[in-house]
């Protein structure tokens, strides 16, 4: 059977469709290999979040043109945003490509796969493909983006690594909420929530194989089932689905991202108070700390709502870990506007933050803005908020040197293979030597997949290093 290589650019929700299409080409008995030089099925799940993102799947997929010229037997694809965003023309500048499958389509993937490679060995053999009169007929490429009814619900099989000890769920697909530099309401569509039934068979399906830590992924994922399912006793769809999985047998962790603070009311903050298997984590996009660039954004909060929300969460949860992502030199953004955005991250103190230079997104409004922000000057407010942005990361991580925390075990540390890693439950990277406690066999007792208790010796960076308590 051919082999397949997925490339997966941006963010959780990708990596979960590739894991959706990596299950569904396995199982109909194609091979996954680590490296597109062995692959005969090249697929590039894309970002079009940032036109950077765009760029880069772009370049990957021009170089990938070689391949094909020596190998015309191979399948190259786009598949997720920038396929749903830019749809045929993708086609017009890369014509080794042969798919292009939106987002509302990846359980279609393997289908149109299999066309092709079928299509494509047929017309090597110089024969005819079942179902074509004439070689003439024989056109490759395949190009799907239209919206499909029901499609959140097709994301429910992955392909899990052996030893796997955390899984993605996906459980709502799309944004109605249109902030002004965003892309992903036009390439994800409208919002649509799978069942409280479906989410839980496949956390339980997870954890029977081993995962004892789940997220729930939706782009506002707090908002989940608002247009499909009721409120119950004053608690929202997505409340009641957390009370669901926090139910099953096994699961050790659950975790949730990203959450919209506009959506993050009492029953949600009720809930990080009464379900222990709720990380204390949360991840609560902030974007700017000036409430005339949150307008302009269309965040419909304020920076004091904001502030109050996070003092709620800390106040509910002792130490739960709060991280965030602001976007600097969105277009009007003045010194005083930037200057209120460093001033509140450093009252917030957050234990870690992602800092994005804005770049202008097209098809978006933001994008028509007319006042823009010179790059020289985004770059030095980025490298100015960072700063601010480690120190406060770094200070919170030496407060837990000398303290043993609760680390699952995910495997190998991916810059020193003989060490392991994982993840405390406020999320922070632990790395630390493989246990030293033998089997009566002699072998190592292996740590990967479950919850070891480390002793944490030092802080360094962005991480953690300690020594697993025996
Ligand atoms: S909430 Fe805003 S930033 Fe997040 S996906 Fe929706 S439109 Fe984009």
């Amino acid at each position: 059977m051919p082999k397949f290589f997925i490339k997966t650019y941006g963010c959780q929700m990708n990596e979960r469709d590739s894991e959706q299409v990596a299950h569904s080409l396995a199982a109909r008995g194609y091979e996954r290999v680590g490296h597109e030089s062995e692959a005969d099925v090249v697929l590039l799940n894309t970002c079009s979040v940032r036109d950077m993102a765009d760029q880069k799947a772009l370049g990957k997929m021009g170089m990938l043109g070689r391949l094909a010229k020596d190998r015309p037997h191979m399948v190259f694809g786009f598949l997720g945003c920038m396929a749903q965003a830019r749809g045929a023309s993708l086609l017009k500048d890369l014509p080794h490509v042969d798919l292009v499958v939106g987002t509302q389509k990846f359980h279609r993937v393997a289908d149109y796969v299999d066309e092709v490679v079928a299509k494509k060995a047929a017309q090597e053999a110089g024969v005819n493909a079942p179902g074509y009169s004439r070689m003439d007929d024989l056109r490759i490429s395949v190009v799907d983006v239209e919206a499909e009814a029901g499609s959140q619900s097709s994301i429910r099989d992955q392909q899990l690594m052996p030893r796997r000890a955390t899984a993605f769920v996906s459980i709502m697909q799309g944004c109605n909420m249109h902030c002004t530099f965003c892309i992903v309401p036009q390439t994800r569509g409208a919002e649509r929530s799978r069942s409280v039934g479906e989410i839980v068979a496949e956390v339980r399906d997870l954890v029977s194989r081993g995962v004892k830590e789940v997220t729930l992924l939706g782009q506002i994922v707090n908002l989940y089932g608002r247009h499909e399912f009721p409120k119950v006793d004053n608690k929202s769809p997505f409340v009641q689905l957390l009370e669901s999985v926090h139910e099953v047998e096994g699961l050790e962790r659950l975790r949730f991202t990203s959450p919209h603070p506009i959506g993050f009311r009492d029953d949600l903050i009720d809930a990080i108070s009464r379900l222990p298997k709720l990380a204390e984590h949360v991840h609560l996009p902030l974007q700017s700390g000036s409430n005339k660039i949150l307008k302009a954004m269309h965040r419909a909060y304020t920076t004091e709502k904001y502030l109050d929300l996070v003092e709620r969460i800390r106040r509910t949860r002792n130490g739960v870990a709060i991280t965030t992502d602001i976007i600097i030199g969105f277009p009007g953004e003045t010194e005083e506007d930037y200057r209120q955005t460093r001033d509140l991250v450093e009252e917030i103190q957050f234990d870690n933050a992602f800092v994005f230079r804005y770049s202008p997104r097209r098809d978006t409004p933001a994008s028509e803005m007319s006042d823009q922000i010179d790059e020289h000057l985004k770059e030095e407010r980025n490298q100015d908020l960072l700063e601010v942005v480690n120190k406060s990361n770094r200070r919170l991580l030496e407060r837990l040197v000398g303290s043993q925390v609760e680390v699952l075990c995910e495997g190998p540390s991916k810059t020193n293979r003989a060490r392991l890693m994982g993840r405390t439950r406020t999320n922070k990277i632990v790395v630390f030597p493989p246990s030293p406690k033998r089997r009566p066999t002699g072998e190592r007792e292996e740590l990967v997949g479950e919850l070891v208790n480390v002793r944490i010796e030092r802080a360094n960076g962005f991480s953690l290093y300690g020594m697993p308590e025996v």
